[in-house]
């Protein structure tokens, strides 16, 4: 069932804390309950594979390495002839082209970093380490039996599985399935998001802008985010506020996608017709969310697609979107691990709350001279103020009950993305 929320008065994202707010983490766990993930298999290969989520377990059908080999340029020795003086050398092993032969008592190798060791020797000593005088070498003291040799099936075992199911697939991943010889894998299908901006005020880029008139930026932010997700996009343009046209694009999308996003006239009045709409042709909740930016959420059910209605201030969308959506479409992706990454940080400037709603500000990490995490906010922190966002290279997550934070008091922070 889905939460609903009658809503009394009109909401603004800039009011004051008022009762019947659900909070982030109700409204989270609702929405999560309420996706059943994308199941079908598809196989691609290798390298259409980033960004995928793996179907099922991989295992390795191979040892990898597939051989004990050196891991270090130098000499291929017997650890028992570690204290011996001078090693006669008898050949070389190369990367590729293994040393033929095998060592006896009293004998060595020139072995290359990834060669494979020659029978009977278990240990390298490298060539730093070695004086060479014609084919004799005398080791240093201190080499340890076994050292700098890499063993076969140390990095994956024939087997074991080497990359877990329903896990995203990023650049090591690809890697992994090269390294075993493997060209193919089976990966879950994206699911398909269609989305539109809804308002008389919006513009595309390419028109001129008239008074009060407002270029549609959230279609932009959103199509990055969603291409970032890894979901495929139908993108249904700017639907003025006009009822019919508007049935038409809900029910165009939700027959043609798993999930629909709106942007705006999540606010009553301001767009009556979307919730009158909504509650004719599905089951949505018009919700209220103790969380600023964003308070203003619509989520439900149109036929089997799920629906969010995102409010319409820029930073808002993007706020909602990371908090909400995105958890949303990786489980409905099917991936395992649905939550970002936070961590905490101390505070540089002071950052101003007021009790009774969690707030998203955006903030910007570093890396202190003494080795700590420490953040400040971008300043102004209006939900229209996008360029926040491009300053910002974090959330600062601040609890329903924090009073904001001085100076010098640890917070938790929400990267945006880093190594990808
Ligand atoms: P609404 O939720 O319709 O009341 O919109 C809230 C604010 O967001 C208004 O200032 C709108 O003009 C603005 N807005 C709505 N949609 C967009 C959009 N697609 N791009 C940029 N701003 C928007
Ligand atoms: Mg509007």
């Amino acid at each position: 069932m889905i939460k609903k929320v009658d809503v009394q008065i009109r909401p603004n994202c800039e009011d004051d804390v008022e009762p019947a707010l659900i909070s982030v983490e109700n409204a989270l766990d609702t929405i999560v309950a309420m996706i059943q993930p994308v199941l079908e298999i598809e196989l691609v290969p290798v390298r259409e594979a980033l960004g995928r989520i793996l179907a099922k377990d991989l295992l390795s059908p191979v040892n990898v390495p597939n051989h004990t080999n050196a891991a270090m340029d130098g000499y291929a020795v017997r650890a028992s002839d570690l204290l011996q003086h001078g090693l006669t050398v008898i050949g070389t092993a190369w990367a590729g082209r293994p040393f033929e032969g095998s060592i006896k008592q009293g004998q060595c190798v020139r072995i290359m970093t990834g060669s494979v060791m020659p029978e009977h020797s278990d240990t390298v000593v490298m060539q730093e380490q070695v004086e060479k005088i014609d084919d004799m070498i005398y080791l240093a003291p201190g080499q340890r039996p076994g050292q700098h040799v890499r063993y076969a099936g140390e990095d994956l075992a024939t087997g074991s599985i080497a990359l877990s199911g329903k896990q995203r697939l990023f650049p090591a991943e690809l890697g992994i399935t090269a390294s075993l010889g493997i060209s193919e894998l089976p990966v879950l299908k994206k699911p398909r998001v269609a989305f539109f901006s809804t308002g008389d005020e919006l513009r595309s880029i390419a028109e001129p802008l008239a008074i009060g008139e407002v270029y549609d930026s959230n279609r932009y932010t959103l199509h990055g985010m969603l291409v970032r997700a890894g979901v495929e996009l139908i993108d249904y343009g700017v639907v003025p506020d006009d009822p019919a046209l508007l049935q038409e694009t809900f029910e165009r999308a939700s027959a043609n996608a798993d999930l629909v996003i709106t942007s705006a006239g999540a606010s009553v009045g301001d767009a009556d017709y979307v919730h009158q709409i909504l509650k004719k042709i599905g089951e949505v909740g018009f919700w209220k969310i103790a969380m600023k930016p964003g308070r203003p959420l619509s989520v439900g059910k149109i036929g089997p697609a799920i629906f969010f209605g995102l409010p319409g201030n820029p930073v808002s969308v993007m706020v909602t979107f990371y908090q909400f959506v995105l958890p949303a479409l990786r489980k409905l992706s099917g991936e395992k691990n649905i939550s970002s990454f936070r961590c905490t940080a101390r505070v540089t400037n002071r950052l101003k709350k007021k009790p009774g709603r969690a707030e998203f500000q955006r903030g910007v990490l570093s890396l202190s001279d003494d080795g700590a995490l420490t953040v400040k906010n971008t300043g102004e922190q209006g939900s229209g103020i996008l360029s926040s966002m491009n300053r910002a290279n974090c959330f600062i997550v601040l609890p329903t009950d924090s009073e904001g934070a001085n100076v010098g008091d640890i917070v938790t922070v929400e990267p945006f993305p880093g190594l990808i």
